[in-house]
Order: C-alpha cells, then structure tokens, then sequence
C-alpha cells in the first residue's frame, strides 16, 4: 500500500463544504505583548460559498481589514481554522502560503497598488508572472481583462496617466487575470468620489454576476452595500450581523 499523500486536500467533502470558498471556524486574533494582549478578532466563525458577493461592514478600528488580511494570507490568526479552496491553512511554510495566495486569491486595495513604471497591462500581466504563464501569453490576457473592466483604450498608459477610477480599473483586471478563485478587496472605493465609488461598485457586480466571481469587499459605506448580496458586520471583533444568516 502506499502511504497517504497529506498533501492532497481531503476529497470527502459533504455537499456544503465543496461549494465554499472560505470557512473560518472561531478566528481569534490579539495584537500586542503576551501579558497584555489586545484582542481585534474575537470567535470569528462564517463560510462564504462560491459565486457569492459579500460586504463585510463596520465602523473604522473594528477589525475589518484584520479579517481580510487573514483571509489573504497576509496575516495570521492566533486561534482557530481556517479552509481555502479545500486546502486547511498550516501557516507552516510561507512558500505554501505564498502558493496557495498565487493560486487562490485576488487582491484590490483602497491605494490601487498598481507599479508606477509599468503600464496599464503590463501592472496586470504581473501575476501572470508569478503563475508561471509563458511571456507570450500574457500581453493578451492581460488585454483581454483590460477589456472586461472596460479599459482596452488605455493599455498603453502609466498609472499617473489614468484617473482614480483607472487604476481601480486596473487593479481589479489585474485582481482577476489569474483566474482566483476569490477576489478580497479592502476599501476599494475608499479612494475615489462618490459617482465613481457607483461605478466600480457596478463593475464588481458585473463580475460577480457575469463570471460568477466570488467577492468579499471590506466597506464602511452602507449604500455601496445595499448592492452587494449579503452583507457581514463586525462590531469590536465580532460577527454582530450576518445578512445571510436565517
Ligand atoms: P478596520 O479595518 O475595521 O478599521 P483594523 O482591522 O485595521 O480595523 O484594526 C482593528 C484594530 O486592530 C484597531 O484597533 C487597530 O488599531 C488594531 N491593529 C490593527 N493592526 C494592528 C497591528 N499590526 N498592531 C497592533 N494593532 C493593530
Ligand atoms: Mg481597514
């Protein structure tokens, strides 16, 4: 017999856990020393299924990023499990962690995080990169992505070409082009004015309802997530609201 493979993610899964995306199981998280530690994430426990678009809501300092920055395997929690795309998350090796961030995820933050001296589609063929997708595939994936967030005339352009909006354009091209099985964006309308803020929020929806994207957003604007399918709010840590609970 040969010995199990405990690389290989656990194929038994009921029904409900092979369509989530995300579950995490009594998250907690505290910065601060060991004597004196200060909790941000108290007994976070959700499962956000595939093809859902989720707000996660709350006023400033209640761990919202927190939360997301765990998700997106920047951060790790102190306690309790978390399971990506049926892989339960160690955080023993960074390589994996790096990996399974490559394979998995699509990041969009308030700043746009585009790089300065790349253009438009060369910002969002950087992924491609890590992915290992050959150099000559990936002009025209990115352009292709260029095109979906409606785009294809600015390819040329540096991000200090293009308007607010532009980059977040970008950026959420770039968030999509590896194909993720989950998009995370923290504030990405923080940025940008109000009519804009409508425009990107549209665009997310269309790629939610389109392609079937899966999306978190962290928000604190509770109009922007009237659009959003479900929507999650944290007070001091906690889950005090989930719209998709019964
Ligand atoms: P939100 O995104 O909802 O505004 P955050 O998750 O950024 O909230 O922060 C939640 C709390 O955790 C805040 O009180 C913040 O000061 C604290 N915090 C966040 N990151 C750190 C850190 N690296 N070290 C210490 N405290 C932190
Ligand atoms: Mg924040």
């Amino acid at each position: 017999r040969p010995p199990l493979d405990v690389s290989v993610p656990r194929q038994a899964f009921s029904r409900a856990e092979r369509n989530s995306v995300l579950r995490l199981s009594n998250i907690h998280k505290a910065y601060g020393s060991r004597e004196r530690p200060v909790s941000v994430l108290a007994d976070v426990s959700l499962t956000v299924d595939d093809g859902e678009f989720c707000a996660v809501l709350g006023p400033s300092g209640s761990g919202k990023s927190t939360l997301l920055n765990i998700v997106g395997l920047l951060d790790r929690p102190c306690a309790g499990e978390m399971v990506l795309g049926g892989t339960t998350i160690s955080h023993d090796s960074a390589q994996t962690t790096a990996r399974l961030r490559n394979r998995l995820l699509g990041f969009v933050f308030q700043s746009f995080q585009l790089l300065p001296r790349l253009n438009a589609w060369q910002n969002i063929a950087m992924p491609l990169m890590y992915r290992g997708v050959p150099r000559g595939e990936r002009k025209g994936r990115a352009l292709e992505m260029l095109e979906r967030v409606g785009l294809s005339e600015r390819a040329d352009h540096l991000p200090s070409q293009l308007s607010g909006g532009q980059c977040q354009r970008v950026a959420i091209a770039r968030a999509l082009v590896g194909e993720p099985r989950l998009i995370l964006a923290d504030e990405p309308t923080g940025s940008l004015d109000s009519a804009t803020a409508g425009e990107m929020i549209d665009l997310l929806g269309a790629l939610n309802r389109e392609l079937g994207m899966t999306i978190v957003m962290v928000t604190h604007d509770r109009d922007l997530a009237q659009a959003c399918g479900r929507r999650i709010e944290l007070l001091d840590g906690r889950v005090v609201a989930d719209s998709a609970a019964a």
